[in-house]
């Protein structure tokens, strides 16, 4: 069998060396895959992504225990921008868009790890026009006064120039309205069956994030409570009883 993508193995994160945000997660993400990270507030979603993408040690917080393998190389503690240069790339909560740049001038600074070519580059532009032709039409406006869901494409499309394998998405729902998050994950279903691009991506919305996802982990407390395939878990009556409320 061909190794996973991206393996996690216990890990544990705390910050301030005192509050336990992660107490043991293991996940897995093959190639390919689109994988949910489900939980209410405050579960551990974001820390586990943070813990990843190497960015604990930013919020004062360490990853005290466990292990964190991708493609093959332990990158528990690889800095953040080793590991966009070698396409594990995250995408924040919050979307963090350059508010002064243009919406191009955002997804140009995407490419900075990679210095392509001018040609190439434009050739990039052109792939995520496709994807996004929201974008293209507002490509020269300042990124500041597009909508909330422009913001968010934006910043999923930066993540995109650096030609990644697999992105981590934090919350890509957040404050947007529900015709906007559905045009945003038919956009990541897309990528990932024409690009091959692996996401994991932690939601709140569980319903949503089932449907798109083919696995999925439920976290509780900073503990992973279940997982399984996204199809079965969405099946489960004790699923849908007691963590996507009932629905
Ligand atoms: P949310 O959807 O609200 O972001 P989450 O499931 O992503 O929730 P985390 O943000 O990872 O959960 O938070 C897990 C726990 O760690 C919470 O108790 C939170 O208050 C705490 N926490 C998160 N970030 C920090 C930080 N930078 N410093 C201190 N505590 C933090």
């Amino acid at each position: 069998m061909s190794q996973p993508l991206l393996q996690v193995e216990g890990i544990q994160v705390v910050y301030n060396q005192a509050i336990l945000a992660v107490a043991s997660v293991s996940l897995q993400v093959d190639a390919g895959q689109i994988v949910a990270l489900l939980g209410a507030n405050g579960a551990g979603k974001s820390s586990t992504l943070k813990a990843i993408a190497g960015l604990v040690n930013a919020e004062r917080g360490c990853l005290q225990q466990g292990r964190i393998v991708y493609a093959g190389q332990d990158v528990s503690h690889t800095a953040p921008h080793e590991l966009v240069q070698q396409g594990l790339v995250q995408v924040l909560e919050g979307r963090h868009c350059f508010a002064h740049l243009t919406v191009e001038e955002n997804l140009l600074t995407g490419a900075f790890v990679r210095k392509p070519s001018r040609a190439a580059l434009q050739q990039d532009l052109e792939r995520i026009y496709q994807y996004f032709p929201r974008l293209k039409e507002r490509r020269r406006s300042q990124a500041g006064y597009t909508s909330g869901g422009e913001q968010q494409m934006v910043a999923i499309g930066r993540a995109l120039m650096a030609a990644p394998r697999l992105v981590l998405l934090d919350e890509p729902s957040m404050g947007l309205a529900p015709k906007i998050v559905e045009e945003i994950f038919e956009i990541l279903q897309a990528l990932n069956q024409q690009e091959g691009v692996s996401f994991l991506l932690a939601e709140q919305n569980a319903n949503l994030a089932l449907h798109y996802s083919h696995q999925a982990y439920l976290l509780e407390n900073g503990h992973v409570a279940l997982s399984g395939s996204s199809a079965e878990l969405a099946a489960r009556e004790d699923v849908h009883q007691f963590y996507l409320g009932g629905s």
